[in-house]
């Protein structure tokens, strides 16, 4: 009897599908709004379009509930509605081509930051950190972290290239987990790496690369022997960076990795010049630790 009633009562179904296409067209609308890491401006356009649409489909609900008779029959308010549907067709169109157009923009000046085996940033990506984190006049003291694998050429000549590919995978995935929200890890050349930590204490940046460290040299890998292990050596530059530039806060912490490959491998060492451009590897201010 009730279904009776509600076919019989056009008004009914009317009304209820008019407002689950407003449902729908307004849940689109929150859900193309841009949240706080994305830079995508089209979004906004398509977002207004569906609430435009979705507030279309509403009033055009309530005319439903207003009218006696057949609703359609109300031929401006049909109008009115058609005119919106035709807005929203041509200029959401419009905003979905200039979306897909700032995603794959967006995609690509992110890959050009990125090294793309290990997802990492490159090399002139982390120089701009610094440069960026120097130009700050109010920085506190921060460390540079060069790492570097040992004896990695002898893990492409035993298990292969891919195998090889696989070990600098994982250990950028080791770094990156030990490393903080606010750290760069960069992938600078093939088989090295190098981390910006902003904001740091020389104990704690030392103690971050000493996990990282054991880490990796703990890690089993699944190509070779449970036996083998890989390990990497490092060198930290802390301080403030006074007078220095990026090049050179990087040769600083590469001295401190020369000094932990010079003394066995599988170490830390940490250098902490004041000299400007010609640190030294010894004395007081350099501590190397296994
Ligand atoms: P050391 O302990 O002195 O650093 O020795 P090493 O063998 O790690 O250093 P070396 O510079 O002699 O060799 C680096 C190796 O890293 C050689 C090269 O085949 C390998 N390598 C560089 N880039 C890649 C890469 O993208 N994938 C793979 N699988 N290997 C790479
Ligand atoms: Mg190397
Ligand atoms: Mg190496």
């Amino acid at each position: 009897m009730a279904s009776v009633f509600y076919f019989q009562n056009t008004e009914f179904p009317f009304v209820i599908a008019n407002l689950i296409l407003a449902c729908l067209s307004l849940a689109t609308a929150i859900d193309y709004w841009p949240q706080n890491s994305e830079n995508l401006s089209s979004k906004y356009g398509l977002s207004f379009c569906y609430a435009f649409i979705g507030i279309s489909f509403l009033l055009h609900s309530a005319q439903g509930v207003e009218l006696t008779g057949i609703a359609t029959q109300n031929q401006l308010m049909l109008s009115i509605h058609q005119t919106a549907a035709l807005i929203f067709v041509t200029s959401s169109g419009a905003f979905s081509l200039a979306l897909a157009f700032e995603q794959t923009v967006a995609e690509h000046k992110e890959a050009a930051h990125r090294d793309p085996l290990t997802g990492t940033f490159n090399r002139r990506e982390f120089s701009l950190r610094i440069k960026e984190l120097l130009g700050d006049a109010n920085h506190a003291s921060f460390a540079v972290v060069q790492f570097d694998l040992d004896h990695f050429k002898a893990v492409n000549d035993s298990y292969g290239h891919g195998a090889g590919d696989e070990a600098l995978q994982m250990c950028s995935d080791v770094m990156q987990w030990h490393l903080r929200e606010q750290d760069c890890l960069a992938r600078t050349g093939g088989e090295e790496f190098a981390a910006l930590l902003p904001s740091i204490g020389k104990a704690e940046a030392f103690a971050i690369t000493e996990r990282i460290r054991k880490t990796i040299a703990n890690m089993p890998l699944h190509f070779a022997p449970d036996e083998v292990r890989l390990t990497l050596s490092a060198g930290i530059y802390h301080g403030r960076g006074d007078g220095l530039d990026d090049r050179t806060l990087l040769k600083l912490a590469d001295n401190g990795l020369y000094e932990s490959k010079r003394a066995g491998r599988n170490k830390v060492s940490l250098v902490t010049s004041m000299r400007g451009e010609e640190p030294t590897h010894s004395g007081p201010l350099l501590e190397a630790r296994t």
